[in-house]
C-alpha cells in the first residue's frame, strides 16, 4: 500500500461542493465525495463545527485527514511532485466532520462568533476570509488492496473520526454490489427499515441495518468476519442475496409468531432464524403459548417467550431464558428451618449455604414461587433435579 502526502487549498475543497442530502455529499470538482449516499447525518454539535473554522482562522493545524483513492492514480515524479491523474476521485475516510464543518460555513449555514462578533461567511473580514479559504488542509491518500486498506484503517480510526466498523468496510467495500445493498438497508425511508422496523432496531443511515443483516447471513452461510463476505461479493450485480435472506428472516417470524407483541422488538430474529428455521411449528399452538406465557406471572422476562418457544423441545434448560421467579431468602429460611437442615432428597444435613431453594411442584406443572410450594436441597441434589423447571 502506498500513502501520499498532500496539501489542498480550502478555497479549492470547495469549489463544486454539492449537499445532496441523502444522496451524498461532494466536493473538489466532483472528485470528492464527503459523505457518500445514504450513510450517517452530520453529527458534530455547532460549538464542534465552530471550534474547527476557529482552529483555522488562528492558523493552527487540523490533524491530518484521510482520503481514499476510488479511481485514476497519485504518483511521484521525478522530483517528487505528486501528480493526481485527471480522473482521479476520492472518498473522505477520515476527516468528515471537519470538511463538512467548513463547507457549512462557507455555504452559510453556520455561524461563528470572533472577537465578540457573530459572522456569516459574508460578513467575514477580507484578511480572514482570504486567511480560510487559503487554509491548506493535510491529507494523507492511499492506495492499495481492500484488504490492506481495511487493516490500515481499522488502526487509523482508533484516532480518528467516528467512523463505525461498518461504515469503514463500506469505504473499502465499494462497487456494485454495496450501492444496491444500500439501497435495501442505508436509507432513512429504505425497505429494510419498512420491513422490518417492529422486529429490528438500527439506524439506516449508520449502516446498523445492513450490519444485522450481513450478521445474520455470515453466520448462516458460515463466513467468520463481514468483510469475508464483502469481499466474496464485492463485484456481484446485485445485493439480492442479501436482501432475499432479510426478507425471508422477517416473513418467518410473522409466521410463526402472527400476533404482535411489542417485546418482539430487538430480538436477534436473524440468529433466531438460523438456528431454527429448518423446524417446523404450529403457529396457532404458537399464537397460544406466548399468550399463556404473557400472562404467566412467574415469567420475569417476557423478551425471551420467543426463544423459549422455539428451542424447548430441542433444550431442557430453556427455561432460564424466562428468568422465572425464585424464592425470597425469608421462604428460605423458613424450609430451612422446617427442614431441620435436612436435604429433602438425599437426607443428609447441609448448612444454609451448602443448600438451594427448589419448587417441589415445577412451574413447567404450574407450580408457582410460594412459601408452601418451597422445599431447601443440597447443591447436588438440586443440579441432577430432572424437572428443575
Ligand atoms: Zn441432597
Amino acid at each position: 500500500m502506498t500513502i501520499s502526502e498532500i496539501k489542498v487549498r480550502v478555497e479549492d475543497i470547495f469549489r463544486g461542493y454539492e449537499d445532496d442530502g441523502e444522496d451524498g455529499i461532494f466536493a473538489y470538482n466532483g472528485k470528492l465525495t464527503i459523505r457518500p449516499p445514504y450513510q450517517r447525518e452530520f453529527i458534530y454539535n455547532l460549538k464542534e463545527q465552530e471550534a474547527v473554522i476557529h482552529t483555522i482562522l488562528k492558523g493552527f493545524p487540523l490533524n491530518i485527514m484521510y482520503w481514499i483513492l476510488t479511481k485514476g492514480t497519485v504518483k511521484k515524479d521525478n522530483e517528487n511532485h505528486i501528480m493526481i491523474s485527471d480522473d482521479a476521485e476520492f472518498e473522505v475516510l477520515d476527516g468528515q466532520q471537519r470538511t463538512l464543518s467548513v463547507m457549512k460555513f462557507l455555504s452559510h449555514k453556520l455561524q461563528i462568533h470572533w472577537d465578540g462578533k457573530a459572522y456569516y461567511k459574508d460578513s467575514l473580514p477580507d484578511d480572514l476570509y482570504s486567511k480560510l479559504m487559503n487554509y491548506e488542509f493535510m491529507i494523507y491518500i492511499c492506495e492499495g488492496t481492500t484488504s490492506e486498506k481495511l487493516d490500515w484503517f481499522e488502526i487509523v480510526n482508533v484516532a480518528g473520526e467516528e467512523l463505525t466498523a461498518q461504515e469503514l468496510r463500506n469505504s473499502v467495500y465499494t462497487g456494485p454490489w454495496l450501492s444496491d445493498a444500500k439501497l435495501h438497508f442505508s436509507k432513512s425511508s429504505c425497505a429494510a427499515k419498512g420491513l422490518s422496523e417492529k422486529y429490528i432496531t438500527g439506524a439506516p443511515l449508520r449502516q446498523e441495518l445492513l450490519e444485522k443483516a450481513l450478521i445474520g447471513i455470515c453466520e448462516l452461510k458460515g463466513y467468520k468476519e463481514i468483510k469475508e463476505y464483502m469481499a466474496d461479493h464485492v463485484s456481484c450485480e446485485d445485493a439480492d442475496e442479501l436482501w432475499q435472506y432479510f426478507q425471508n428472516v422477517i416473513h418467518w417470524v410473522e409466521t410463526i409468531f402472527p400476533l404482535y407483541y411489542p417485546d418482539m422488538k430487538g430480538r436477534n430474529w436473524c440468529h433466531l432464524y438460523n438456528k431454527y428455521h429448518t423446524n417446523s411449528y404450529n403457529s396457532n399452538v404458537m399464537k397460544n403459548e406466548v399468550k399463556r406465557l404473557h400472562e404467566d406471572d412467574e415469567i420475569q422476562e417476557y423478551k425471551g417467550i420467543y426463544e423459549y418457544l422455539l428451542s424447548k423441545d430441542e433444550d431442557p434448560f430453556a427455561a432460564r431464558l424466562l428468568n422465572l421467579r425464585t424464592f425470597s431468602e425469608k421462604d428460605k429460611t423458613s424450609a430451612y428451618s422446617k427442614q431441620g437442615g435436612i436435604c429433602a432428597i438425599c437426607k443428609r444435613p447441609f448448612s444454609y449455604a451448602e443448600m438451594a431453594g427448589d419448587h417441589i411442584k415445577p412451574w413447567s406443572k404450574g407450580g408457582l414461587t410460594t412459601p408452601e410450594n418451597c422445599q431447601m436441597l443440597c447443591k447436588e441434589c438440586n443440579s441432577k433435579k430432572s424437572d428443575m423447571y
